[in-house]
């Protein structure tokens, strides 16, 4: 698709590594499926990869759990 960022670019498929804190948890995702603008740089997820983000980081929000590592090649949580 067109990047809607610069306007310029065509995403291409790449992979990335996102990692945020939710009530205290943190999430480490590792190879995501994006796609990369080669001009810009924005990453852009799709739906179900954001579908999928939000599910494991709901499920994973228990007390005791302070780091999540998650890796989309693996599809389970190592750590
Ligand atoms: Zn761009």
């Amino acid at each position: 698709m067109k990047c809607i960022q610069c306007n310029e670019g065509q995403t291409i498929d790449s992979v990335t590594t996102i990692a945020f804190e939710k009530k205290g948890v943190a999430f480490l995702f590792r190879h995501v499926p994006v796609m990369t603008c080669p001009v810009c740089g924005e990453e852009y997820l799709s739906e179900e990869i954001q579908d999928r983000l939000t599910d494991i980081t709901n499920r994973c929000l228990q007390p005791g759990l302070s780091i999540n590592v998650y890796d989309f090649n693996q599809g389970l949580i190592i750590a």
